[in-house]
């Protein structure tokens, strides 16, 4: 993982999520079970009226309160279409949010922006970049599978990488969140926008890949009906 922070320009509340957009194609993710490269386009979220669920993706059966997906593009495709009509056009990494009682200081740039997009339609700029790499878990540990687009179509394009071990941040950073709108500024019935995750599917006969130690390969195997895609 190679992420400039300086690339996070802008982010975009589009009634669905808030997008956190990359310029400049620098920032980059190789290797683990990616053949070529990937560059990051962008990242958001995904969120829950309460604690007890967020996330889209399960780990073994638990639910997070939030989770963070950055979704990369293989460096071979020019185009986003392009990449979404292959089967190796994408990647995307998971990360589980929780909440516990400390704010999560490398988040609060990315709250403070968040902030700014409070209704469908805003754009707040990101002044001084954004420290992705510190969004991460200090762990490398991650689950991989082949799966599918988010978005309707929901081509199989994806190579899902979802870290093991969560991030925290606080009730504070995560109200921010739960204060964003799924309408536009001025609608007359305004609706919060919060669990904003597809519901959980069934593993069908995907087969999991887990790796326990670092982003290189080294012991894989396969993980059977613990983990669920969304
Ligand atoms: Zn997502």
């Amino acid at each position: 993982m190679d992420y400039l922070g300086s690339e996070v320009k802008s982010a975009g509340n589009n009634g669905h999520s808030v997008t956190f957009t990359l310029t400049g194609g620098n920032s980059v993710l190789s290797g683990g079970p990616l053949t070529g490269k990937y560059t990051l386009l962008q990242f958001h979220f995904h969120w829950g009226s309460d604690n007890s669920k967020g996330s889209e993706h399960f780990l073994d059966g638990k639910q997070y309160s939030a989770e963070m997906h950055l979704v990369h593009m293989n460096q071979k495709y020019s185009t986003f279409s392009e990449a979404i009509a292959q089967n190796d056009g994408l990647c995307v990494v998971g990360v589980f949010i929780e909440v516990g009682d400390e704010a999560n200081p490398a988040f609060q740039s990315v709250v403070d922006v968040v902030k700014n997009a409070q209704y469908n339609g805003d754009t707040a700029a990101v002044n001084g970049g954004i420290d992705i790499n510190k969004l991460l878990p200090e762990s490398e540990e991650y689950i991989h599978y082949i799966g599918s687009l988010t978005t309707p179509t929901l081509n199989e394009c994806v190579d899902w990488i979802n870290m093991i071990e969560p991030v925290r941040i606080s009730e504070e950073q995560i109200a921010v969140y739960r204060g964003l709108y799924h309408t536009a500024k001025g609608e007359a019935n305004p609706v919060q926008l919060v669990n904003n995750f597809r519901p959980c599917q069934g593993l069908n006969d995907r087969k999991l890949n887990i790796k326990l130690s670092s982003f290189e390969r080294r012991s894989w195997w396969s993980w059977w009906l613990r983990w669920f895609r969304r």
